[in-house]
């Protein structure tokens, strides 16, 4: 992945992918003082691009990172980095870490970077086969409390354990997991949202200790415009048994409907459908906020 052809931008300029290289003592590295976003880019407009641009500062400022950028240049670095690779359909990964000026927990005297790299991440599955549903695992990891790590933050020490939760879920044969929080109730998967279906309603979780997802926003706007119903509160696991369908919401994974988590089951149908359909017409009839 590292060595392909193409370039990125990286603090400032275009560089060549190949050489767009930190030191093995980078403090990003080392204590995870880093921060990233991901955006997808469809027909030449990267889609919600003000939305994640703006939680790229936020998640630095939460972690007392200063991008030494303005937002609009962050902005005109994510259409550049597609521009240059003559992509109009691409995943977009602005990411801002502290260097290796120095080694040590205390990170005063780090420099701040910042590079944006796109390739082509197609959607997983075309929309039909998606239907069919993923099946969910439920880790044994926790999304910690609000006191404990910066969650709100999409910040990369929080996904260590979402790389551990997918991997157990991969190895006993599921797509992803389902991640439960500190207090037990339900969370989200390993990169994604997650929404229920009951009776015509949205139920959704409260985003008070995980990411509130800029595709899970998208999608309840959609429903409400449908007439549908949005919940956002506290969900217990065992409620999952009363749920009739369920997917999941986020950049990568647009919407997908999900089949199983656990011991719980769920039929994909027309609410996952009509919003599945939706999300994706509506990605291509945003306007973009940049213009080259
Ligand atoms: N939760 C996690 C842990 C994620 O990594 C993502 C993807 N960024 C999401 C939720 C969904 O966020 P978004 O819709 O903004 O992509």
């Amino acid at each position: 992945f590292d060595m392909r052809d193409g370039s990125l931008w990286f603090d400032g300029k275009l560089i060549p992918w190949k050489d767009a290289k930190v030191h093995v003592l980078t403090h990003g590295l080392h204590y995870a003082s880093c921060v990233f976003e991901g955006e997808r880019m469809y027909s030449g407009r990267i889609y919600k691009l003000k939305e994640h641009t703006e939680r790229l500062f936020e998640s630095a400022r939460i972690l007392g990172i200063k991008i030494p950028y303005a937002i609009d240049e962050i902005n005109k670095a994510c259409m550049e980095a597609c521009e240059v690779q003559g992509y109009t359909d691409a995943y977009v990964r602005p990411v801002v870490w502290r260097g290796s000026e120095m080694m040590a927990v205390s990170a005063q005297k780090t420099k701040t970077h910042v590079a944006v790299a796109t390739w082509s991440w197609p959607s997983y599955f075309d929309p039909e086969t998606k239907m069919k549903g993923i099946r969910l695992d439920i880790s044994q990891w926790k999304r910690p409390a609000p006191d404990t790590a910066p969650t709100a933050a999409k910040a990369a020490g929080l996904y260590m354990i979402c790389t551990m939760s997918k991997h157990a879920a991969e190895d006993k044969g599921y797509t992803d997991a389902l991640m439960l929080d500190y207090r037990g109730y339900v969370a989200e998967a390993t990169g994604a949202n997650i929404v229920f279906v009951q009776d015509g309603v949205l139920h959704t979780p409260k985003p008070d200790c995980f990411l509130d997802g800029i595709t899970r926003r998208s999608v309840e706007a959609l429903a409400r415009i449908r007439q549908l119903k949005v919940v956002e509160r506290h969900i217990k696991p065992e409620e999952m048994a009363g749920f009739s369908e369920a997917f999941l919401c986020g950049t990568a994974a647009e919407v997908t409907p999900v089949a199983e988590i656990g011991p719980y089951t769920f039929k994909p149908g027309e609410i996952s459908r009509m919003l599945l359909t939706d999300y994706l017409a509506d990605v291509q009839r945003e306007k973009s906020v940049v213009e080259l």
